[in-house]
């Protein structure tokens, strides 16, 4: 079976390109993030990439001090907190991340609505290397 070009796989070798890649509905124009195959709004076959400028704003988050083993490892604990959010792209699609440039000792002052702009991060786990997007408050 052939690789669809719309796959997660390709979605992540482009982020490891640090381009942020959606797929555009050609019937609906709905942009989706990661690539789908298929548009859940209309059913729509008839996909194209479009890149995105990675400009958005803060739309939810939440700051986590019992992560997963994944972000243990990194070093966050109790005493170590990160952010993790959904940011709206310019575009108009929200998307998950990790929230950098915040201070996560002061939740309460986190503000929705605050300027990110994306960012790339290698992790190393195991023999794999991945590129994750996260956002920078700006
Ligand atoms: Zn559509």
């Amino acid at each position: 079976m052939a690789e669809s070009e719309f796959s997660s796989a390709v979605y992540n070798r482009f982020l490891a390109e640090k381009k942020l890649m959606g797929s555009k509905c050609k019937r609906c124009g709905a942009i989706h993030l990661p690539l789908r195959p298929i548009c859940p709004k209309c059913y729509g076959t008839e996909m194209e990439l479009v890149k995105m400028k990675g400009k958005g704003k803060l739309a939810a988050y939440t700051v986590i001090s019992v992560g997963p083993p994944m972000m243990c490892e990194e070093g966050f604990d109790r005493d170590h907190p990160y952010c993790s959010g959904i940011v709206e792209l310019e575009e108009g699609v929200r998307i998950p991340g990790r929230i950098m440039g915040v201070n996560v000792t002061k939740p309460d002052q986190i503000k929705i609505g605050t300027p990110v702009t994306a960012e790339y991060q290698e992790r190393v786990h195991g023999e794999e290397k991945r590129t994750f997007l996260a956002f920078r408050a700006l």
